[in-house]
């Protein structure tokens, strides 16, 4: 299939009728590389002139930072320019169950959706877009764990040698070594930065947990399609400021020249065109993760 690759969003057609959901990540606080406001505002100008209600979507994250509350995440809205549109956090206490998956309310209820993806690296799948921000961007904290249950690290006592790196690297204080090894695994988005940075081996992942993780990626994805009609969805990928690591992360390189933007109702095949597009610019990420997830990810979306 061919794609047009669009150099500037507003020649993207959006035609989507009544409560219009633009879900997307509006950034991580002391991180630029989100999708610009202009750009979004460009796309609630179109949305409205076709007689769809726009709005401004997204979800709180499972690690405690601002955007771990609706009211911090509030903040981080305004603080990243995104304070002249309606916007709107979902409660994580407001859900509904779509085969088991907690999708969001307000996403859940609106009448279209435009989903709104940064396309970037990513560490726990490789690749970071469409698919990932409709599974693990569109569900509420529960949802989120569930997904990230199988990747947590595994502790083995006996390996270890209580050196402390991985208490240093844990960005969230989920380690510490007062009186004993302790872990608290329940919000942990398994980062594997510990599972990496530990010397001997005592933290690691349990086999087949990748595949246990994507499989639960597809399946969230899976049930937020099953919301919406193929006229009431457009994903659009943003292919600007290509960074190693994704927007919750903190600053990471750019690896690429800006490429565009795609545009489809299908997820998955935005996200395999700009996986092929990243590629063929000499983006290096991890891509055998990445097909992996895409391989699993097919296999559920089908
Ligand atoms: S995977 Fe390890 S480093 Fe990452 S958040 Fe969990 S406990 Fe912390
Ligand atoms: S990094 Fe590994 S060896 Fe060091 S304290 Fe943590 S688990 Fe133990």
């Amino acid at each position: 299939m061919s794609y047009i690759l669009y150099d500037d969003i507003r020649n993207i057609q959006v035609e989507l009728a009544g409560r219009v959901a633009i879900k997307l990540h509006m950034g991580e606080r002391g991180n630029p590389n989100h999708v610009s406001p202009k750009d979004v505002g460009i796309l609630v100008e179109k949305i409205a002139e076709n007689g769809g209600e726009p709005f401004l979507v997204d979800t709180t994250t499972l690690y405690k930072r601002e955007r771990y509350t609706v009211q911090g995440y509030e903040q981080v809205a305004r603080k990243h320019g995104f304070g002249e549109f309606e916007v709107v956090i979902a409660r994580d206490d407001e859900w509904l169950d779509v085969d088991g998956v907690k999708v969001a309310k307000t996403i859940a209820e609106a009448d279209s959706l435009v989903l709104l993806s940064h396309v970037t690296g990513h560490l726990t799948t490789g690749m970071g877009a469409a698919i990932k921000n409709l599974s693990m961007g569109c569900v509420v904290k529960d949802g989120k764990r569930r997904m990230h249950a199988p990747m947590r690290p595994v502790y083995d006592e006996l390996r270890c040698i209580r050196c402390g790196t991985c208490v240093k690297t844990c960005p969230f204080g989920f380690i510490s070594l007062q009186s004993g090894m302790k872990l608290d695994l329940t919000d942990c988005p398994a980062c594997q930065r510990c599972i990496t940075s530990c010397p001997t081996g005592a933290l690691r992942v349990q086999p087949g947990a990748m595949a246990k993780s994507f499989r639960e990626f597809a399946l969230a994805a899976s049930s937020v399609l099953k919301l919406f009609k193929k006229d009431e969805i457009l994903c659009i990928n943003s292919l600007l400021k290509i960074t190693r690591y994704c927007d919750c992360s903190s600053p990471s390189p750019v690896i690429c020249k800006d490429i565009g933007y795609l545009a489809d109702p299908d997820p998955l095949k935005i996200d395999v065109e700009s996986a092929r597009l990243l590629k063929s610019n000499g983006a290096k990420l991890d891509w055998q993760t990445w097909e992996k997830f895409e391989e699993i990810a097919s296999s559920v979306l089908k």
